[in-house]
């Protein structure tokens, strides 16, 4: 049964604070509410469709709000987490938005894209995700989190949802969305991706231009409207920057599909696979895990099934190092290997 509430109560350690539009989580909602057990504050349009997504609630409060301008939002809730130790959000546009004038408003430090957060310590990385800086929490905090970096949570039972009221906003000079562009696929954040092709050893053959390979990929990923991931035997390679490595050394993603070309499936490559609701695996053995975990496993040269689909996108050749801006597509560029 929803009760009108005004404040959350005060056994709440760390608070998921979620912001949403027209019903629509944004990214990283779930592992935010995971990494904060479960309790989730849902505030924005479509507020109760939009926590009926979550996996990972099992405690959550819904503050009902046509507009989500940051200013009027951080001051309609402060009152309402002020007695929450940490109160975490997704680093997502609107959540990087709210975060830093939540925190002025309730007098508190910021910490900005962490990884982990608990209770008692909140992790950071540092030098491209290789140095883990582990910050002790002895204050009340402000926290964003960076989506994808702890994976698809598992299903728990909500068990409770609170709808929480608001004071009337009072007019004042705040941030106004005037449109919201979706990103571009081919250089959107990989754990945000919604389809991903996947590059493996497999799809680069013995004396080939790896870099060139990838490129082709990306091409023809962008065709598709999806992103460009690979595996460690790729990045390695310099083939694709470490950026788009999926796995449990790379990037956590949680596409809707899958396409892995010339990919085994190796565990450490899966486990930051999440949980695709579709994989296709392109490879030339039948038994490969990649394919054994398919909806669809095409069995052929994984070379040849990019080319075919490059000319029938009419992607027809890939740019040269030179011509790519690679900080932009976050391809490798240079690199020239043997497969
Ligand atoms: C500590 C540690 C951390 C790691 N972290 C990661 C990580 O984060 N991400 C990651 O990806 N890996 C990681 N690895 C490496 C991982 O164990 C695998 O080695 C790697 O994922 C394999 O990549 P691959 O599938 O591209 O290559 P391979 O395992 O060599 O597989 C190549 C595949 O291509 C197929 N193939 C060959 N020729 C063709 C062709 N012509 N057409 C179609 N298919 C073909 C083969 O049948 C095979 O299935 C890690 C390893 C360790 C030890």
């Amino acid at each position: 049964m929803t009760v009108p509430a005004r404040t959350v109560p005060a056994d709440i350690g760390v608070l998921a604070v979620i912001v949403v539009r027209d019903g629509e989580l944004p990214a990283g909602a779930d592992e935010t509410v995971a990494e904060a057990g479960g309790a989730a504050l849902v505030l924005g349009s479509g507020s109760r469709e939009a926590a009926g997504l979550l996996d990972a609630a099992s405690r959550v409060w819904l503050l009902e709000r046509s507009s989500v301008a940051p200013g009027a939002l951080a001051a309609a809730l402060a009152p309402i987490v002020a007695d929450v130790p940490i109160v975490l959000l997704p680093a997502s546009p609107d959540g990087r938005d709210l975060a830093p004038r939540l925190a002025v408003v309730l007098g508190r430090a910021l910490v900005a894209g962490a990884v982990r957060c608990a209770p008692e310590e909140v992790e950071l990385t540092r030098l491209d995700d290789h140095l883990s800086v582990r910050v002790a929490v002895d204050t009340p905090l402000v926290v964003t989190l960076r989506p994808g970096f702890r994976g698809a949570p598992e299903q728990v039972t909500l068990a409770e949802v609170t709808a929480l009221t608001a004071p009337e906003d009072t007019p004042g000079h705040d941030a106004e969305s005037i449109e919201v562009l979706q990103p571009e696929p081919s250089t959107v954040d990989l754990g945000e991706a919604r389809r991903i092709l996947g590059g493996g050893a497999g799809l680069v053959a013995a004396g080939a231009d790896g870099a060139a390979v990838m490129r082709l990929l990306a091409q023809v990923a962008e065709a598709l409207a999806a992103s460009a991931g690979a595996t460690r035997v790729v990045t390695d390679a310099g083939w694709m920057s470490y950026d788009r490595q999926i796995g449990t050394t790379g990037v956590a993603v949680n596409p809707e599909l899958y396409l892995a070309f010339g990919i085994s499936g190796a565990a450490q490559h899966v486990g930051g696979l999440g949980a695709p609701e579709h994989v296709v695996s392109v490879n030339t053995d039948p038994s490969c895990p990649m394919t054994l975990m398919a909806e669809l496993g095409i069995v052929a040269d994984a070379p040849a099934v990019l080319a075919e689909l490059a000319e029938r996108l009419g992607v027809t050749e890939a740019p040269s190092a030179q011509a790519e801006a690679p900080a932009a597509s976050g391809i490798a560029s240079g690199a020239s290997h043997a497969g």
